[in-house]
């Protein structure tokens, strides 16, 4: 056995090896080790023909899905090597094979997986500049292929996917990209393949058998080498792990990234668009507000419709009519729903028909389900739009399958596939004649009995049964005298004894042997059943994603209706025009009537920039992340929580919000922010929305409004960029470039002064904040009124002198202003001027100049530094 197990081990160097020995899934050596510590089990040890025992550590084998999806999901790799043959039968060694591996992204067992959400492997192939990515789910089928050219389209994609598994080239790690990161900080299990499952041909076969084509041209995939190779190894390894025929991946998907609109990861969690940022959660995330959807299919399709917001105008118009016909039409929507609500996941339930796992139960929960279809079709029918109608086409009845299952199946079938009472009366004649033996044999059991009393004066004689002995005669202690010589006992109880007879012997035989011929033939038609049914994978998917289409549009339907969104209208002149918008998620964590509403424009001539001041808490933050939503939630196809909205197409929306929770990688949040904006000003398009809140606050006053400055410069320019922006900040210096730049324009969210106290209106008006009201802000938080007091003091004291004024230094504009306000430096505490001032400093700049850097040593040198920084 060891030598087996040392063997299967060695095929899979990768896997924790779960090797059953009965009533156990046993691991051994190293494998025992990492298991005890991760789940906290006992190691014990077994002699192995070797000097020391192997340390041993053992789950029981009913409840070993447990601890292996603890595993998976801790991102090990799980081979189950199960016994082949009832050990009782076999002969010498029981045969044991590695049934499956298990794998983060390969787990299909339901306790392990969220049915809201897919569960996707991705496979990224790196060749010269492209990258090929292929996802799967094999819990579903969906299979998914492109290419992207650069490291940050990459991202995008494995972002998107949030895959929980990666598997890779060897080339992948050579492209730069930032490995470590996407292990540690994202949590990805990102591992490389062997070579030869990058093999050209061995791919391009792969792909052809599995989905049964000559040409990779019917796929899709001709022009696509490095999505072919990506796609074909994906799969070889499916089949390396599931071992079996994969048929639920009945198609691949060839998509071009050009097709949605592109959302970097910053910007995903930004925006908070599927879980919250801080909690993790779905609660407080758009897609909280948006679901409502009744199945499990229609809850992961919203999610990706989220993920992946579109940029075709008629594609989303599309999706826009169904969703306007559905409103209108709201007792067909809820009676849709109605019909909605005990639909099972037909795309899960349908891979465990293919993996030959599906139980009874299973077989009638998706007959259950596909009993709902004709209804629902039959409202689809009468509805217009052509959404609508192509979901109505791709829906198949199915009616054959559920004829099928209804008839061959019972009601409430057990779990079990082996305790038989799974096939209906009248399905098939041997079952019913096997069922007639025995419910026959309990009569003549009955009989018997009736017969052996009257024949011995018994006249509590029992006949009953166990699993041990069978059928027996049962006489109490005080009628034992009266047994007959022909009663052989078989076992002595305190107060009775049973015995068998030659007769009884004999109706056993007959009774058990039609009861396990039953089970055994029970057992052989429901799998026959299941194998039908999984023939129809093509149709029964197709069907799958119409009803998640459906389920879709239901819920946008209603949410709409419900939280009063407008239909947007879409154009292609980059205008966004948004009239009493509102934040979709932060009006429902308030209350309703308390959010204020507030119009959004921006367009490609005059008004580009909206540079947005505010005290703190004023709702600056809400109100752009409000107008990023109403885009997106526009081009995914859903209503707007406005009053009207025009919307320009938008390519990209970038984020760049506050500092966030990256502190936990070791960059500094200033070198975080940094290279975010780098990342903004590099891949944003003219046709990009980007939200800027308080970009240069993680440095010094001076350099912080110098970047800021610049970066909306470079921004408002059209030659250089031209994005339209919503840039929130502290630096009311800002200000000043509406007049300089004619696309840009000053936004401040009202406050009201009363007293001592700010009163936030939340509304957006025209022009800059005077004030930022920091003490204000600092007192409604609670700050101590000590505290509050001291800091009034200061701001008096500060406020008496009169800062230069650095916007006139950044636009170079040395005019009277300017020089009368230098005139006051002396008077101000020149430790705040550190940067200009030090240039100034002509006596510094001198010494500077006399320095003989060729002949100074590294002391010397220091030394000087050292002296002249105590100049400033
Ligand atoms: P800032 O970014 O200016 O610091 P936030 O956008 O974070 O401010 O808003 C602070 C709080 O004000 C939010 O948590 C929200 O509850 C509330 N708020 C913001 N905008 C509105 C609004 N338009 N209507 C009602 N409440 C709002």
């Amino acid at each position: 056995m060891m030598q087996h197990y040392l063997q299967t081990k060695e095929e899979y160097p990768d896997c924790i090896l779960f090797y059953r020995l009965g009533d156990f899934y046993e691991m051994f050596f190293e494998d025992a080790k990492i298991v005890s510590r991760e789940l906290e089990l006992t190691l014990t040890g077994k002699s192995c023909g070797q000097e020391e025992r192997a340390p041993m550590c053992g789950v029981p084998f009913h409840a070993y899905e447990s601890y292996m999806n603890r595993l998976v999901a801790k991102g090990y790799k799980v081979a189950i090597c199960e016994q082949m043959e009832d050990p009782k039968q076999a002969k010498g060694m029981v045969r044991r094979e590695v049934i499956r591996v298990v794998t983060p992204g390969t787990n299909i067992n339901e306790q392990a997986l969220d049915e809201g959400k897919n569960n996707y492997i991705m496979c990224i192939v790196s060749l010269s500049d492209q990258f090929g990515v292929a996802t799967a789910d094999v819990t579903t089928g969906d299979f998914f292929v492109t290419e992207v050219d650069s490291k940050r389209r990459l991202l995008d994609e494995i972002y998107k996917f949030s895959p929980t598994e990666v598997v890779c080239n060897e080339a992948l790690f050579m492209s730069g990209l930032d490995i470590d990161d996407l292990k540690n900080r994202v949590g990805i299990v990102l591992y490389s393949l062997e070579h030869w499952y990058f093999d050209d041909s061995l791919c391009e076969n792969t792909l052809k058998e599995h989905f049964r084509v000559n040409s990779l041209e019917g796929l899709g995939l001709a022009d696509l080498e490095c999505g072919m190779i990506a796609s074909g190894s994906l799969l070889k390894y499916l089949y390396e792990t599931q071992k079996n025929s994969l048929e639920q991946i009945s198609a691949i998907h060839p998509y071009t990234t050009g097709k949605f609109m592109v959302l970097d990861s910053s910007t995903r969690r930004n925006l908070e668009l599927v879980e919250t940022l801080r909690e993790k959660a779905k609660r407080g995330s758009l897609l909280w507000v948006l679901d409502k959807t009744k199945t499990a299919m229609g809850a992961r399709m919203l999610r990706s419709f989220v993920e992946q917001p579109l940029i075709e105008k008629e594609e989303i118009e599309g999706r826009l009519d169904a969703i306007e016909e559905l409103m209108q039409r709201a007792i067909d929507r809820e009676e849709l729903r109605e019909y909605l609500n005990p639909v099972y996941d037909l795309e899960r339930l349908l891979t465990r028909i293919t993996y030959q796992s599906a139980n009874p139960r299973d077989l009638t929960a998706f007959k259950s389900s596909i009993g709902m279809i004709p209804h629902i079709r039959g409202i689809l029918l009468e509805l217009q739009s052509k959404e609508i109608q192509g979901i109505c086409e791709d829906m198949d009845t199915l009616e054959d399958l559920y004829t099928l299952i209804d008839a061959a199946i019972e009601e409430e079938p057990p779990i079990t596939v082996r305790e038989g009472g799974i096939i209906k009366d009248g399905y098939h004649e041997e079952i019913d004649r096997l069922r007639e033996a025995k419910s026959q044999g309990k009569n003549w059991l009955a009989e018997l009995e009736a017969k052996e009393r009257e024949k011995t004066g018994i006249k509590n004689l029992k006949i009953k049964f166990n699993k041990v002995f069978g059928y027996y005669l049962e006489v109490t202690n005080s009628f034992k005298d009266l047994v007959p010589d022909y009663y052989t006992r078989k076992q002595t109880l305190t107060n009775a004894e049973r015995y068998i007879t030659p007769e009884l012997k004999e109706m056993e035989d007959m009774i058990l042997g039609a009861e396990d011929k039953l089970v055994q033939l029970e057992y052989e038609l429901f799998r026959e059943l299941r194998e039908q049914i999984a023939k129809n994978v093509v149709r029964i998917q197709k069907t799958a994603k119409a009803l998640a289409k459906i389920d879709v549009f239901a819920s946008l339907a209603l949410i709409s209706e419900q939280n009063h969104y407008c239909r947007p209208s879409l154009n292609q002149n980059g205008r966004i025009d948004i009239k009493n918008g509102r934040h979709p998620v932060v009006e429902k964590m308030i209350n309703n009537d308390m959010f204020i509403a507030n119009d959004t424009y921006l367009d490609n001539q005059k008004n580009r920039i909206s540079v947005i001041t505010g005290p703190n808490m004023a709702g600056k933050s809400t109100y752009m992340r409000q107008t990023a939503l109403i885009v997106l939630m526009a081009q995914i196809g859903c209503f707007v929580p406005a009053e009207t909205a025009d919307i320009g197409i938008v390519d990209r929306i970038f984020t760049r919000v506050g500092a966030s929770d990256d502190l936990a990688s070791g960059q500094s949040t200033f070198m975080v922010e940094m290279t975010e904006v780098a990342n903004i000003l590099r891949n944003a398009t003219g046709n990009s929305l980007l939200i800027l809140d308080e970009i240069g606050r993680g440095t010094s006053t001076f350099d912080g409004l110098s970047i800021a400055w610049a970066v909306v410069e470079h921004i408002s320019n059209p030659k250089l960029l031209g994005a339209k922006t919503l840039f929130a900040t502290h630096y009311h210096e800002l200000t000043e470039l509406e007049g300089k730049l004619d696309n840009v324009n000053n936004y401040c969210i009202a406050v009201k002064e009363k007293g001592d106290d700010i009163v936030f209106l939340r509304k957006i008006v025209k022009g800059g904040a005077d004030k930022s009201y920091g003490i204000q802000v600092a007192k409604l938080a609670g700050v101590p009124d000590s505290v509050i007091e001291r800091a009034k003091e200061i701001a008096e004291e500060l406020g008496r002198h009169d800062i230069v004024d650095f916007t006139e230094i950044l636009s170079n504009k040395k005019n009277s202003a300017t020089k009368k306000k230098k005139e006051h430096l002396d008077e101000v505490d020149l430790t705040q001027m550190s940067l200009f001032d030090a240039v100034n400093d002509n006596d510094i700049i001198e010494e500077l100049k006399e320095i003989d850097v060729g002949n100074l040593t590294p002391i010397e040198a220091l030394n000087k530094l050292y002296e002249l920084q105590n100049k400033i």
